[in-house]
């Protein structure tokens, strides 16, 4: 009896450990079809561009008379070559080129420029992406002026916004919508003006609230970042005007991200904007000076290279972190009389 009573034990204990083997492995089992569940790891996938913007691209006759090299030859490469790992830095790297550019002579310098069209592909070649071609002297050589400027930059696969020939199909003067390392921004350059006439066919985009406006409203929706790129304010003059602080504020309001001034020919102060949380939202930086260039006036040797890290999360929640690294243009006399001429560039720093 007391066999059978171990017995029976055993069995009902045989039975419940198989039956809680069965329930332990076979939950999953509905009708012959085995469910696996997964479980999806909480991923925060973000994107990251960093664009790097610097001032005024000038080209005076004494740069282009250094980079020649034989009878229609040039290289602008060693002036250039100090920015070069900087440049290589960024995701997309823009500049403001404050000249025409012309498959042939005769070139020339101030007031109305026309420089080799060589200097396109030595901008490519030491990194720059794109160029702003919104500015006193886009038109300085005319309709062919642009339309030489243009094509030298497309040979080249570098971007360019601010000016066109829309018959053509020449050029962007609205805003150019680009997408870099899984961001989507879009860049409008525009200017105060002209020095010579707009020429017929050509569209340059001025700064006139009704033509930004409309050029703004038309990409704001398709892009994550806004970038506005206003050619504007007083040369040489250290500090912004009334005028280039209601228009940046003026911009903010109309949808921008990020405002980047040239013109001044000398680096302007910049300007953080925040949200209540104190996170970064945008910001100006009202003129980034001379890239480079001959010009002799106080602190036209100095730019900056405006280093911008744009971030996009899973949920569309965007950051961003601004950074200048402070440019200084040398020149040193040849002995043939000429000038050489290098761009240095200092280190990084957080702009807050
Ligand atoms: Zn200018």
């Amino acid at each position: 009896m007391r066999n059978i009573f171990a017995y029976s034990i055993f069995f009902l204990w045989a039975v419940a450990a198989l039956w809680a083997t069965i329930v332990e492995f076979v939950p999953h089992d509905r009708g012959g079809v085995l469910t696996v569940e997964v479980r999806e790891d909480v991923c925060e996938e973000v994107r990251e561009a960093t664009l790097l913007f610097v001032g005024d691209i000038m080209a005076h006759m004494p740069q282009v008379e250094s980079a020649e090299r034989g009878e229609e030859c040039y290289d602008f490469v060693p002036h250039l070559r100090g920015v070069r790992s900087l440049l290589r830095g960024a995701d997309y790297a823009v500049g403001n080129l404050e000249t025409t550019l012309s498959p042939r002579p005769p070139y020339s310098g101030y007031p109305a420029f026309a420089s080799p069209e060589e200097l396109a592909r030595d901008l490519r070649r030491v990194g720059f992406d794109a160029l702003a071609l919104a500015n006193n002297h886009s038109c300085d050589r005319g309709v062919g002026g642009v339309l030489a400027t243009t094509a030298a930059l497309d040979n080249e696969g570098l971007d360019h916004f601010g000016v066109a020939v829309p018959s053509l199909m020449q050029g962007c003067s609205g805003g150019y919508v680009k997408e870099i390392a899984g961001v989507r921004v879009a860049f409008v350059a525009c200017t105060y003006g002209a020095n010579t006439p707009v020429p017929q066919g050509v569209e340059l985009l001025v700064s006139d609230t009704v033509a930004l406006r409309k050029a703004i409203d038309k990409v704001r929706s398709q892009v994550d970042f806004l970038v506005v790129l206003p050619h504007w304010g007083v040369e040489y003059a250290r500090r912004p005007t009334n005028h280039q602080r209601e228009m940046a504020a003026w911009l903010r309001e109309a949808g921008a991200d990020l405002v980047v001034g040239s013109h001044p020919h000398v680096v302007q102060p910049t300007e953080v904007w925040h949200d209540e949380a104190g996170g970064v939202t945008g910001g100006v930086y009202y003129s980034l000076g001379n890239f480079i260039s001959n010009q002799n006036s106080p602190h036209t040797d100095y730019g900056l290279a405006a280093v911008v890290t744009l971030r996009v999360g899973s949920h569309g929640e965007k950051g961003m972190t601004l950074r200048a690294a402070p440019l200084k243009r040398v020149r040193s006399m040849r002995s043939d009389g000429r000038f050489d001429y290098g761009v240095e560039v200092e280190s990084l720093c957080v702009v807050r």
